[in-house]
């Protein structure tokens, strides 16, 4: 079956946008067919897959407001070697013009699950808010990936994250489950990441992904490049925590339901 993976946090810059290219990189280099969707109108997971946001025929702005399908949208990243629906800003004003529409948390859902069958992954970054466009992301993913850096106030913020994620089960996404919570760019000699990720371990057990993503510059240099870091420096530990990250999944994946 199809894993629809929304990845989500409405704090910015907690590395959504570098963990949903990097495993969808990681994903598509162990042969799954993924789709990726960029939901944030700043367009930087377009941009990070070497898709010009400035040059494009159609994005996921035109399928939210249901004037073309996935099928006629999407384009291919050659530097990921997966497919995808860019953003660019035109998305912000998405927002707006489906307050009128209905069903408008559930346009994308629509729209992907007459693909789904097509992939493996569909791996969906959303922007830094809890809004319309995040809505979408939840309610057409079936499970969410949370990243996270461990630092004093990430606990708060996941309590509001989980609190949402509960309510979007609630009323419109039953089968919504978190799939794990990610520790992004972690340093391990940094006393207070150390205790923030051990009350994360107590308080969410096996759903803290084993992987830990470190901080490490090869990550934060390939967007530059307009190619995941798989791309950019295979052997750094940036990538070989992501491809570890996708070797996690893949894994969880193949065992029997618990
Ligand atoms: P978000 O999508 O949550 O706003 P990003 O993925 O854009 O976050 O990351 C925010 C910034 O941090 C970016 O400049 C990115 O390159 C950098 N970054 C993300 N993860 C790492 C990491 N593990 N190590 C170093 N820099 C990182
Ligand atoms: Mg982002």
């Amino acid at each position: 079956m199809t894993k629809i993976l929304a990845i989500t946090n409405q704090k910015g810059g907690v590395g959504k946008t570098t963990t949903t290219v990097n495993l969808a990189a990681s994903l598509a280099a162990a042969k799954q067919r993924v789709l990726l969707i960029d939901l944030d109108p700043q367009g930087n997971a377009t941009m990070g897959s070497g898709v010009d946001k400035r040059d494009l025929q159609a994005s996921v702005y035109d399928v939210l407001l249901g004037s073309k399908t996935v099928a006629e949208a999407r384009v291919h990243s050659e530097a990921g070697k997966y497919d995808m629906l860019a953003a660019n800003r035109d998305l912000a004003g998405a927002e707006i013009e489906l307050v009128d529409v209905p069903h408008r948390e559930t346009r994308l859902r629509d729209a992907v699950h007459a693909v789904a069958s097509e992939y493996d992954y569909v791996l969906i970054d959303c922007p830094p808010a809890l809004n319309l466009l995040t809505l979408n992301g939840l309610c057409a993913a079936r499970s969410v990936m949370i990243p996270m850096q461990c630092e004093y106030y990430a606990l708060e913020g996941l309590s509001d994250l989980v609190n949402t994620i509960r309510k979007v089960r609630a009323n419109l996404n039953p089968d919504l489950e978190i799939e794990g919570l990610l520790r992004t760019m972690f340093d391990p000699r940094n006393t207070l990441a150390q205790q923030v990720s051990d009350q994360l371990q107590e308080h969410f057990g096996s759903k803290v992904y084993r992987t830990v993503i470190p901080r490490n510059v090869r990550l934060a240099e390939a967007p530059s490049y307009g190619v995941p870091a798989l791309y950019h420096d295979k052997l750094s530990k940036g990538t070989q925590a992501y491809l570890a990250l996708a070797g996690e999944l893949l894994n969880n994946a193949a065992q029997p339901a618990a």
